[in-house]
């Protein structure tokens, strides 16, 4: 109602404004050629009269698409940092309110006082909780909704070529933004910025080891080999929590295991300080430990990263981390044979129980690893992998499955886990001096590294080349 409306609108505005920000491109790490962008932006602020004389329009507004934590806003601040102009911010899901008008007026009351204070950038953090094409979203929602955008669309336009507030914008779905939003003139720049490679983690790692007394010998090649995935936001908070261990053992500096420890509990959750009585950090310890020796012999799980034992809240006993090729894995490319790989190295736990504990101590301890290998093994059955069931004929094509489909596949998937399960047994009694080895390792020291294992591989190991399995 009216009145509501009008009580909203009154309620004080936020303050945009951010001064004095001194963040500059040197405090944003692994960017590669996207600096260049970037620093063309700083130009428009820094040389507008050259372009606007040489009849070269400036862009109203960058959009910097990306995932979260990749350092969109951070180098929205950068720009302004460099420019040395001012930074005014918003949440677009802040403008976004109940109350008809008040995301249009908020939109105005920004773009008001950013040409109060021009030279300046804008920045509008998650464009997409505001710019979603228009008509997606129906109710009293999607009309404020927008309203809010129109009003975006206006004040975009009055800046049109000037630069002096130039508008950048995150967010990671520029595919569903409305249309008029990137037409030219409007954000009509889009810039990737994509997760960082191995080079940009050690890059970031360092950027924000800058600030922390470190070691001098901290190997930065090893904890950002050890964080494939993450982004700066995560990589940052490493060296944080890396940080507080070191002042919590009333240290002087940062070491490289403060990072892998701080890394893994980025990736794993916290470390439980849990006792466990000596049988079990041996079994648990067996458990890890075939993994990782069955592992090491197959070519897409070989690059094994660490093997630890450490406990950690709510998760698994332990862990192996396997450095895999992200095209194979991540896009779902197996190969037959590194399929059947991954099922012999899930078996490896069952298969190591029954190797030093015997079929009548068996524990349960494989059963979820087990799991995996039955569900990959029907996978690899339905996908027609087996070599029995490759025919056209067969029920991998067949539109619905029936209860004599079922039987086979269950019999052709039961033969392949035992197949696998003789073959990580194999394996398994080929390196039993390894496998003692690495298991009073890890009992007592609770983490293997990436040298650790490998140094105990070369000493114990009898890595033959392997057949195919099936
Ligand atoms: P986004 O806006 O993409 O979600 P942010 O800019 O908010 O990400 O990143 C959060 C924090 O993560 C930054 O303040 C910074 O500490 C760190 N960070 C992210 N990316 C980088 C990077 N490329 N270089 C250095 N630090 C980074």
């Amino acid at each position: 109602s009216g009145a509501r409306v009008r009580r909203a609108q009154n309620k004080r505005l936020p303050e945009y404004l951010e001064r004095g920000v001194d963040v500059k491109f040197t405090d944003v790490a692994g960017l590669g050629k996207i600096r260049l962008e970037l620093e063309e932006i700083v130009k428009f602020f820094t040389h507008g009269d050259m372009y606007r004389r040489r009849g070269v329009k400036i862009p109203g507004g960058i959009l910097l698409c990306g995932p979260p934590g990749v350092g969109k806003t951070l180098l929205a601040k950068a720009v302004a940092g460099e420019a040395g102009v001012n930074f005014f911010s918003i949440s677009a899901s802040q403008f976004v309110e109940i109350y008809v008008g008040v995301g249009a007026s908020r939109v105005r009351a920004l773009y008001q006082e950013a040409k109060e204070n021009a030279p300046s950038v804008v920045f509008i953090d998650e464009l997409d909780a505001v710019g979603r094409e228009r008509g997606l979203i129906k109710g009293s929602g999607g009309q404020e909704r927008d309203a809010t955008l129109n009003q975006l669309l206006v004040s975009l336009d009055g800046f049109e070529g000037r630069g002096d507030v130039i508008t950048i914008a995150s967010t990671n779905r520029p595919d569903i933004l409305d249309p008029a939003l990137v037409r030219p003139g409007r954000f009509d720049r889009k810039i990737f910025i994509p997760k960082p490679g191995l080079i940009g983690r050690i890059e970031i790692l360092k950027v924000h080891a800058r600030k922390k007394s470190m070691a001098e010998d901290v190997d930065y090649i090893a904890v950002a080999s050890m964080t494939d995935g993450m982004v700066g936001a995560e990589l940052a908070n490493i060296v944080e929590v890396a940080a507080i261990n070191m002042m919590r053992d009333s240290r002087t500096e940062v070491t490289t295991d403060d990072l892998l420890q701080a890394a893994q509990m980025e990736e794993r959750g916290m470390l439980d300080r849990k006792e466990r009585s000596p049988d079990i950090w041996k079994q648990v310890a067996i458990n890890e430990a075939a993994m990782a020796v069955v592992a090491v012999n197959f070519s897409d799980l070989k690059n094994i990263e660490f093997v630890t034992i450490a406990p950690r809240a709510g998760r698994e006993l332990g862990y192996v981390r396997v450095k895999m090729d992200p095209v194979r894995f991540n896009e779902g490319m197996l190969t037959r044979q590194s399929l059947l790989d991954h099922i012999t190295v899930q078996l490896a736990p069952r298969a190591a129980d029954e190797i030093w504990f015997g079929s009548d101590q068996l524990s349960t301890i494989w059963a979820e690893t087990a799991d995996n290998a039955r569900s990959a093994a029907r996978t690899f059955v339905l996908g027609g992998l087996s070599e029995k069931y490759h025919g056209i004929s067969d029920f991998w094509v067949a539109d619905r499955i029936n209860v004599f489909h079922c039987q086979e596949l269950d019999s052709e998937a039961i033969r392949i886990v035992n197949t696998c399960y003789e073959r990580a047994k194999e394996i398994l009694q080929q390196n039993r001096t390894l496998m003692d080895a690495i298991v009073n390792e890890l009992v007592e020291k609770k983490n293997l590294t990436k040298q650790d294992f490998f140094h105990l591989v070369e000493l114990h190991g009898s890595l033959k080349p392997m057949p195919p399995t099936i």
